[in-house]
């Protein structure tokens, strides 16, 4: 059902840019590094309150900072859409926020405060509006979303414990294609170890390994790995791989070394399993250390499974109706996923279709973070039309 233009227009005008702009910039303002954004859902919670919304704070298995959920419901049949956000960000000193014409920079400005604070303006606008005419919005923000320091089980154990709708739309900031694919990603931390102490070279006794010809038989068994992953691919993903990152070694050019250290990634691709992605890794660690007569500790830390969305989805073209009469009819093409957030464990954990549609922003994970204000006026919007579309009692 194609959106009625004086509805589109009613929902635009209800989106107040000056109270959008102090959101983001209430929500900037609270240092929140991932593992501490407890200050800042406490914010936001009384934000949110104070504009008489229900609020409750389900912990996620995280007591010290419980996650914000508000549910806005018509008390009329009809779908939930659920608008998500993290407001934990990256571990880097902190940038308080400030205004710039079309921009607000300060740390999560981009990634992601700006995206979460416009889905809070949608939920205002959608009461606001009355044009909801059933089902319910249901608006989550948490923390322990950016790894390594958080793992995203608060997210999952909000998944699991219910906190979900029929559909989610994510504002992290992407919006030039609806990504149909992603591929998982799990970091890999190596320790390769011989067993006696640093000694000079001449010292080196004779019966014992060198863990740095022991990593560079790890490296070149891990090329001819990531030669067969390569094969495992598909249009919207890419292929799967394993990338070595980082290898550390020795204090002096004359020193026989006790370690070496190898850090990288794993990515796969949607569909594969988590477990034996780890499985398969860790055996073919355990035969170089047993070919080598090192011993080799693994860590493995999962971040995400990965990400399907079914582009036929009636979700997907009601989203991509909001987009257009928004954007003065413009569509959007379908594209891969090129890093993991939050859609992959609506995904992988519920099967409920996600799409990630954020503002113009930029500087993630840098000091100079940035987003667009009118790009958030256009979030804003779009979501709150696909709000009106999806929860229809009468749509698909
Ligand atoms: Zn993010």
């Amino acid at each position: 059902m194609p959106l009625a233009p004086a509805v589109v227009q009613k929902l635009l005008s209800l989106v107040n840019r000056q109270r959008l702009v102090d959101t983001v910039v209430d929500l900037v303002n609270i240092p929140s590094k991932t593992g501490e954004a407890g200050a800042v859902l406490d914010r936001l919670a009384t934000l949110l309150t104070s504009e008489g919304f229900q609020v409750e704070r389900p912990t996620g298995g995280h007591p010290v900072a419980p996650a914000v959920a508000v549910r806005f419901d018509t008390g009329r049949p009809g779908k939930t859409i659920q608008f998500n956000g993290h407001l934990d960000t990256v571990h880097l000193p902190f940038v308080p926020p400030a205004v710039n014409g079309d921009r607000i920079t300060g740390s999560g400005s981009c990634d992601m405060k700006g995206g979460t604070a416009a889905a809070v303006e949608a939920l205002r606008v959608l009461r606001e509006s009355g044009e909801l005419t059933g089902g319910a919005v249901l608006l989550t923000a948490h923390d322990m979303h950016e790894s390594p320091w958080g793992d995203g089980k608060q997210l999952e154990t909000l998944i699991t414990d219910g906190y979900v709708g029929d559909a989610v739309l994510i504002p992290e900031y992407m919006n030039a294609a609806i990504p149909v694919a992603g591929r998982g990603l799990g970091i890999w931390r190596i320790v390769i170890r011989r067993p006696g102490p640093a000694v000079h070279e001449v010292m080196r006794p004779q019966d014992e390994p060198s863990v740095i010809d022991a990593a560079s038989e790890l490296i070149a068994r891990l090329r001819q790995y990531g030669t067969f992953l390569a094969s495992k691919s598909e249009p919207d993903a890419d292929c799967e791989t394993v990338f070595v990152g980082q290898i550390h070694a020795g204090e002096i050019y004359n020193q026989f070394p006790p370690e070496c250290r190898l850090e990288g990634t794993r990515r796969w691709l949607p569909g594969a399993s988590r477990a034996a992605v780890e499985q398969e890794f860790r055996e073919l660690v355990q035969k170089v250390a047993s070919r080598t007569g090192t011993t080799i500790d693994l860590e493995w830390i999962p971040v995400r499974d990965g990400f399907r969305l079914d582009r036929n989805a009636p979700f997907v073209d009601m989203f991509q109706e909001a987009h257009a009469a928004a954007s003065g009819g413009r569509k959007l093409p379908f594209g891969p996923k090129p890093f993991c957030d939050d859609c992959n464990a609506f995904w992988s954990l519920a099967n409920i279709p996600a799409i990630t549609h954020g503002p113009n922003a930029g500087g993630a994970h840098t000091l100079n973070e940035w987003v667009s204000i009118d790009d958030l006026v256009r979030v804003a919007h779009v979501y709150s039309l696909t709000a009106v579309q999806f929860c229809d009692p009468h749509s698909a």
